[in-house]
């Protein structure tokens, strides 16, 4: 399907074939068929070693019995990974990237030395300046993103959902120096993310509300790789009677045990918050 063909707003429903569709999925999945205009599928599964054809095969399964449908082909991102390359290439080129070395243990020791203060989860930047030339074959690639941000200039991105809705400052800052290729997969969803959505020619992106925070990051990338832009529709997460966000570990609330228990996809709807049509 070549995007501008297809009639607006594009959006898509993105799961990992990593384990069953939870509530948590239906609600995301409904929401963005609510959307007028057209839904795409898109199955992420560049983590080979997670993903599981039978998991592939049951998110066809469960959202067309939610009574969800979309245009084929479906995208699958471990076809892709050539696109992804030429993406880290660019902004390898850009000067924005440096490799890193650093194992967890080292980052997690780094981050817990007295003098750093408050523990985060923000590395640290021991290999930031080290030259792409020294990169070793088991060496992951991060985002300078003060250098990536300084590239870019002030970047803003647009929230159409109902819980930050308008304008925002799109600063990354917060995220530091992320990791755009992973050493296993070479890759990561940071980039493949952004490349996708813009190749599909999606013009508005459904997800749940816990990738409003890298969401500054999608826009940097977009704008460093020169990519159209979505606006962005961050809904609230379906929690369990404890308030913890649903998990694929989940399996009570997998869309399957309901099906099972003889639930219709209205009642399945219904437990999420949302009436199906008809
Ligand atoms: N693949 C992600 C997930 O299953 C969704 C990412 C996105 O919508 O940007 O949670």
């Amino acid at each position: 399907m070549q995007p501008g063909m297809l009639p607006e707003p594009v959006t898509r429903f993105a799961p990992s074939p990593t384990g069953l569709l939870h509530l948590g999925h239906a609600f995301s999945a409904l929401t963005a068929w609510s959307r007028p205009g057209v839904c795409l599928l898109r199955i992420e599964d560049i983590d080979r070693p997670r993903c599981r054809p039978e998991f592939e095969t049951a998110i066809f399964e469960d959202l067309r019995w939610l009574g969800l449908r979309w245009p084929e082909p479906v995208l699958r991102q471990s076809d892709r990974m050539e696109a992804y390359a030429a993406a880290l290439a660019r902004l390898i080129a850009l000067g924005a990237c440096y490799p890193c070395r650093c194992t967890r243990a080292e980052i997690r020791a780094a981050l817990s030395a007295p003098q750093e203060g408050v523990a985060s989860d923000i590395y640290p930047g021991t290999c930031r300046g080290r030259p792409m030339a020294a990169a070793g074959p088991g060496d992951a690639i991060r985002l300078d993103i003060a250098r990536a941000q300084a590239l870019a200039g002030p970047l803003q991105f647009t929230e159409t959902g109902p819980l930050y809705p308008g304008q925002h400052v799109a600063d990354a800052s917060a995220l530091g120096d992320v990791v755009l290729a992973r050493r296993d997969i070479g890759t990561s969803y940071h980039i493949a993310v952004v490349v996708d959505d813009a190749a599909q020619g999606i013009t508005e992106v459904v997800r749940g509300v816990d990738l409003f925070e890298v969401t500054p990051l999608h826009r940097l990338l977009q704008a460093l790789l020169e990519l159209s832009a979505p606006s962005y529709h961050h809904h609230r997460l379906i929690r369990d009677d404890l308030g913890r966000r649903l998990a694929k570990r989940d399996d009570a609330r997998a869309i399957r045990r309901f099906r099972a228990d003889g639930a219709s996809p209205t009642e399945v709807a219904a437990l999420v918050g949302i009436t199906l049509p008809g």
